[in-house]
């Protein structure tokens, strides 16, 4: 059986080659294990858009959609702990 090249693409030959290396980059962010806020262990996966999940302590939180934190995010947790 022929191996399939770049099966991580997703988009196949549609969209041209910006959009692909743009989908690949988002994917490989959501796709990977991310450090969990939490127990800070690399075990956060992400459940839907802008959810996560954390396998080891089952910590789940509202992050961005394709990462777990955003620079916004980061701003507004500023402003919470400031008040
Ligand atoms: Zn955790």
């Amino acid at each position: 059986m022929a191996k399939k090249k770049r099966k991580d693409i997703g988009l196949g030959p549609r969209g041209g080659a910006t959009l692909r290396k743009r989908y690949a980059r988002v994917m490989s962010t959501v796709r990977a294990t991310n450090k969990c806020p939490s127990c800070a262990s690399p075990s956060v996966k992400r459940v839907s858009v802008g959810l996560w999940n954390c396998k080891k302590c089952g910590y789940r939180f509202a992050g961005g959609a394709y990462t777990p934190s955003t620079k916004l995010g980061e701003a507004a947790q500023r402003v919470r702990t400031q008040n």
